[in-house]
């Protein structure tokens, strides 16, 4: 195939064996360690992943603790990486590992495509780093190298395309050392702005010799950004707040936040209120939403039972997991010694 005869297969092999970053992920490849380690990174920087990784090992060692755990453990785990349906995930892909593979992650990419949150990257990580296979794991990082190196004329959501690229310049010898070696050279070298003359593909890369690295890969055009305002209300009635917990399917479900609502409308709670103090503004961005939030704290002139709200105990509160924004409204009035 001409493609794998105009890649320097060899020379990424070696700089990879050369350089690759010493990460916890890649000593005692389980395929357990694999998937957890993949789905960590999906959205988050490695520096960030390493220490939830090593704390999610000693809490959930195996695929069975993990299927075992209550989900609010598991999401009080995944509290501070985002993008929380990861976690999940994690837990009901457990169970159904535990109920219809015999406790062990499949080999079969279309057992594999079964179980919640395994989309095309995550299998072809699993069968490529933990199972061996010659398997396409196409994220950004192989995106932008197979796209400069080729020149190509796709943009970067054109998965197909760059898994048969990644695929054709694969070696049969090892093939898991390559994929991972495209993944690498595009977190270190060729990054947003890449560092070519650090490059061992520089002698035939299209992109680099054609001076259209910064213009590749092709991107298309983001959805626009949505900007929201909230108003976020602290209440207490003695010692306890009132919060509630997303329901399933909601973008937080599972987490736990502070009553809100819009900032113009007035709150929708059946409760009497006297406001005491504003808080400081937070801002929050998450997937193509950029919030404000405008925290105030009330006191509740009496305790009633609100429909999918309950009351919390102060010191409680650290231990639940909460949506990040609203983590750090609970974060300032900690500081603050609000609640006392
Ligand atoms: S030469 Fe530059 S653009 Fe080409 S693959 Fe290497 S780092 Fe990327």
């Amino acid at each position: 195939m001409i493609y794998a005869t105009i890649f320097p297969m060899k020379k990424l092999r070696d700089w990879f064996l050369e350089n690759q970053r010493d990460l916890p992920w890649r000593e005692d490849r389980t395929p357990y360690r694999v998937w957890i380690s993949e789905v960590m990174l999906q959205q988050t920087q490695v520096t960030v992943v390493i220490p939830y990784f090593l704390r999610w090992l000693q809490k959930f060692p195996t695929i069975q603790a993990l299927a075992e755990a209550p989900l609010e453990e598991i999401i009080k785990a995944w509290e501070g990486l985002g993008y929380y349906s990861r976690a999940r995930n994690l837990h009901r892909a457990a169970q159904m590992i535990m109920a219809d593979f015999g406790g062990k992650l499949p080999r079969a990419a279309e057992d594999l495509a079964k179980l919640p949150g395994f989309g095309p990257y995550t299998i072809g990580a699993v069968l490529s780093f933990a199972y061996q296979a010659k398997a396409a794991a196409v994220d950004g990082n192989v995106v932008r190298v197979l796209s400069r190196f080729f020149a190509s004329d796709k943009d970067s959501t054109q998965r197909k395309h760059y898994e048969e690229l990644a695929l054709a310049v694969l070696s049969d010898e090892q093939p898991w050392v390559t994929m991972e070696g495209l993944i690498e050279l595009g977190a270190q070298v060729c990054q947003r702005t890449p560092k070519c003359k650090q490059c061992p593909l520089i002698d035939d890369c299209r992109a680099y010799r054609e001076g259209k690295t910064a213009e590749l890969p092709i991107k298309k055009k983001r959805a626009a950004t949505i900007y929201l305002e909230r108003q976020v209300a602290i209440i207490h009635y003695q010692n306890e707040i009132l919060v509630r917990q997303e329901k399933e399917g909601k973008i937080m479900a599972g987490l736990y936040e502070f009553p809100y609502a819009p900032l113009k409308d007035t709150l929708p709670l059946n409760l009497p209120l006297r406001k005491l103090s504003e808080l400081p503004i937070v801002k929050q961005g998450f997937t193509r939403y950029d919030v404000t939030l405008y925290p105030c704290r009330y006191e509740a002139l009496e305790k009633k039972n609100l429909e999918g709200f309950v009351w919390k105990r102060w010191e409680e509160l650290p231990l639940l997991p909460f949506s990040s924004g609203h983590r750090r409204i609970l974060q300032e009035l900690t500081n603050a010694h609000f609640a006392h």
